[in-house]
């Protein structure tokens, strides 16, 4: 029997098969729980219904996070599903192109800084506030961040402070919920090639140094990212919380990597 089975999760960001996501849905269902999805909008709409067929689930609602009337509508139609939740799975970010390219301070503006912040961070409260009457005691909701988000990387430059935010939102809404046994947790990834990466300058340039400079010397996988979501979304995770896990093959444990070969 799966660690998750009885569990049902909601999964927020599945766009397609690289997405981190996928591999979070792939662990989450091979642990026995049952799975809702979420997509941003008309487009993704019948990839998303593809893929969630993959895990014999036929429930996918629209929901742009920016809005928060349709996230009240995704919960509300949810609960013509389910009449409770477990898991939130928030797997969602975005920032203008031209923010993502360059000198920070070049760049960076008021109209990009504040949907950075809006889509990629308080639509965590977003969704937990929304999700909040269903979820059951001992639910858990996790997150994706980067190391962006502690150190300065080239072109990164707004998402990493959206980032901040969003982990700083992990620990705030991980004291909220903690008195009904709720958890919130982040998981801050390695590099991995997706639609959402592909928008970072030089990205390609950021997988193959990551692959040379962490212990592991490979970049990670989207299923090794869902191996512990989904862990630390089960109840063998009930003492985590508030709490960043770094799922990087070891990068951000080390610093001046190849210093032997200069
Ligand atoms: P992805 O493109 O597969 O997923 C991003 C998702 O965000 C998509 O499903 C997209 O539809 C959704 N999204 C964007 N704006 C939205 C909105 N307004 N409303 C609803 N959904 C919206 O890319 P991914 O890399 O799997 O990204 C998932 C998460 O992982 C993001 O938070 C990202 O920052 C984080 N992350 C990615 C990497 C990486 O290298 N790929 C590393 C660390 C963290």
């Amino acid at each position: 029997m799966g660690f998750l089975q009885g569990k049902r999760a909601l999964i927020v960001g599945l766009a397609s098969q690289r997405s981190i996501a996928y591999g979070i849905a792939q662990a989450m269902h091979r642990e026995g729980a049952q799975l809702a999805f979420t997509y941003q909008n008309e487009k993704l709409q019948s990839r998303v219904t593809d893929m969630a067929a993959e895990w014999q689930s036929s429930l996918t609602f629209p929901c742009d996070v920016s809005s928060d009337e349709q996230v009240t509508t995704a919960f509300h139609e949810l609960q013509q599903h389910w009449d409770s939740l477990d898991i939130i799975v928030h797997s969602v970010a975005f920032a203008p192109a031209d923010q993502l390219e360059g000198n920070y301070l070049d760049c960076v503006n008021r109209a990009g800084f504040a949907m950075a912040h809006d889509i990629s961070s308080y639509s965590l409260c977003a969704l937990a506030k929304a999700a909040s009457p269903l979820l059951n005691p001992n639910g858990a909701i996790i997150t994706l961040t980067y190391l962006g988000a502690n150190r300065a990387i080239p072109n990164y430059n707004v998402m990493g402070v959206a980032k901040a935010s969003l982990e700083a939102n992990v620990r705030y809404l991980a004291a909220s919920l903690g008195s009904r046994g709720i958890r919130v947790n982040g998981i801050s990834a390695g590099p991995i090639r997706t639609l959402a990466a592909s928008g970072i300058k030089d990205f390609r340039k950021m997988l193959s140094y990551d692959e040379t400079a962490n212990p592991l010397q490979k970049n990670i996988t989207p299923l090794e990212v869902g191996n512990a979501a989904a862990f630390l979304c089960s109840d063998l995770a009930s003492g985590i919380t508030g709490q960043i896990v770094y799922v990087d093959a070891g990068f951000s444990s080390v610093a001046l990597t190849g210093l032997d070969t200069q």
